[in-house]
């Protein structure tokens, strides 16, 4: 597959190319091209020049172009969900609910097009002014690989919607379904240019667009290491940036929690995506009164997963997106093991023979006892581990739930709106969820406080955050 740039397939300068594996079987399935700054030169440029014509149309008649994408999606979004579980390894479930969510934000962006107004302010006797909300120019967008289709939409959606265009860079991983989202748009009736796709090594076409003097914004999703980077090299450019970083939510379950449905939460909020979800529930503590009931069940759980590739039916929970992610997941819990900082309940190792010898699987892995210092705590584990921790008191499990350096997200199980109240008030995180974990519909605001970013995306303000307020003052 090609880029995309000015609404034409591009190669790169170098014709240098990348191959894209379906992590199920290690195959390569397709390759795109290993983009240079030349490419990203030639994307803002034709952003550029798209600009002032789309600018110009009114938010609604932006907002029908979104419509009518969104339509196109749910008419193929048996294409697109394949394509996704290829290149991803997500079952086919879940990647049509990501396809789903990628129209879903869509539409609720153009049902929102009418409310993209400014303000009048009267001065009285001095007159009057006028604040309008003007685009901000060409908006780049910077994606990982866990949900291709879905973070797109958050930022692509918004930022087109608010008069701007885009040049946007997804994962070197996924990069097909974004390719063929960005041709459906463009079928929907958006004009070449105003949304690019530029695909290569983030050291090379994503720092490019973070230096890129002719950006006005970036919007960047990934690791918190990179997430800094990207903040450093664009405040030397005078850029605004929205940071959607990593996280390490954790999952609190009170004593008169409904276990069982505690246990489905834990389940989807853990191995949903095979732990690759920046709002995975990564740490889970539970009242000691329970706590011996709750593993068990959730043991039984697990172990009940039916683990394969994502294309057949039936299957729970696909491979890691990449090998690297896998024998990061297989060190960690190696590393546990060896300096006995915790008991292995049910998993702890990669799977191995057929069928999954050539992809990159690990099993459904639950451990216990963790001591505090384990890098299984300290760290964002992004795969399917999950560390299951008993508390004496809700004190002690918001002490916990505080240490580590992100905030993202965090749920609290229970039926005491005190208890609700208090975890609310007092665990750090930009969302918490009370008897659910990774809901995330698109008019809700969804970002991070701590070191899991700046910024928020979703919901009516995100929109804003693509434009900059320009005021015209009037004397009488
Ligand atoms: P990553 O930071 O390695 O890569 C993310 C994107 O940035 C990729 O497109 C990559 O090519 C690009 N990139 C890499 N180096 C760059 C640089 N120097 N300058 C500019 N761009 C660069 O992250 P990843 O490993 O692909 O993704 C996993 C991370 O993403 C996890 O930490 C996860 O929690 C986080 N994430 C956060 C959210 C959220 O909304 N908060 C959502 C999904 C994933």
């Amino acid at each position: 597959m090609h880029m995309r740039i000015g609404g034409k397939d591009t190669g790169s300068a170098d014709d240098r190319w990348m191959g894209v594996i379906n992590p199920a079987t290690g195959e390569e399935i397709d390759r795109v091209p290993e983009g240079t700054l030349y490419e990203v030169d030639d994307a803002v440029r034709a952003a550029e020049e798209a600009f002032p014509a789309w600018a110009a149309r009114t938010a609604r008649e932006r907002g029908l172009v979104l419509l009518r994408a969104a339509s196109l999606v749910r008419e193929r979004h048996h294409d697109f969900a394949r394509l996704l579980t290829s290149e991803q390894g997500k079952p086919l479930r879940e990647s049509t609910d990501e396809i789903r969510g990628f129209a879903n934000v869509l539409e609720y962006y153009a049902e929102i097009s009418g409310t993209l107004r400014g303000e009048f302010i009267s001065l009285g006797q001095a007159g009057s002014a006028i604040v309008t909300h003007e685009p901000l120019g060409v908006c780049g967008a910077i994606i990982p690989w866990n949900m291709p289709a879905l973070l797109m939409a958050w930022k692509v959606a918004p930022a087109l919607l608010a008069g701007n265009t885009v040049v946007f860079k997804p994962a070197s991983r996924t990069p097909l379904t974004s390719g063929s989202l960005t041709r459906i748009m463009e079928e929907a009736g958006l004009p070449p240019g105003a949304l690019n796709i530029v695909t290569g090594r983030g050291e090379v076409v994503g720092e490019a667009i973070v230096r890129h003097p002719g950006i006005s914004k970036v919007s960047f999703t990934g690791d918190v290491e990179t997430g800094a980077r990207v903040r450093e090299l664009a405040s030397g450019s005078f850029k605004e940036v929205t940071l959607e970083l990593g996280g390490s939510d954790p999952m609190i379950v009170w004593k008169d929690a409904d276990i069982d449905s505690a246990v489905a939460g834990a389940l989807r909020g853990r191995f949903y995506n095979a732990g690759q979800t920046c709002t995975a529930v990564k740490r889970l503590f539970v009242h000691q009164a329970i706590g011996a009931e709750f593993l068990k069940r959730l043991k039984a759980r697990v172990e009940g997963l039916r683990i394969g590739n994502g294309l057949d039916p039936g299957v729970d929970m696909g491979p890691l997106c990449g090998e690297t992610q896998r024998d990061t997941i297989a060190a960690l819990v190696e590393d546990l093991k060896l300096k006995g900082q915790g008991r292995v309940v049910t998993g702890g190792e990669p799977l191995r023979g057929l069928p999954f010898d050539r992809g990159f699987f690990y099993a459904p892995t639950l451990v216990t006892d963790v001591h505090p210092g384990s890098p299984l705590l300290q760290r964002e584990v992004f795969g399917p581990v999950l560390p299951v921790m008993c508390v004496p008191d809700l004190n002690t499990a918001i002490m916990h739930a505080n240490e580590t350096r992100y905030g993202l997200g965090a749920s609290v199980w229970t039926r005491d709106i005190e208890v609700a109240r208090e975890v609310f008030s007092r665990v750090q995180a930009g969302i918490v969820w009370v008897n659910r974990h990774l809901t995330l519909p698109p008019e809700v605001p969804f970002g991070g406080v701590k070191s899991s970013g700046i910024g928020r995306e979703n919901g009516s303000r995100a929109l804003y955050s693509y434009t900059r307020e320009k005021t015209l003052s009037i004397s009488h």
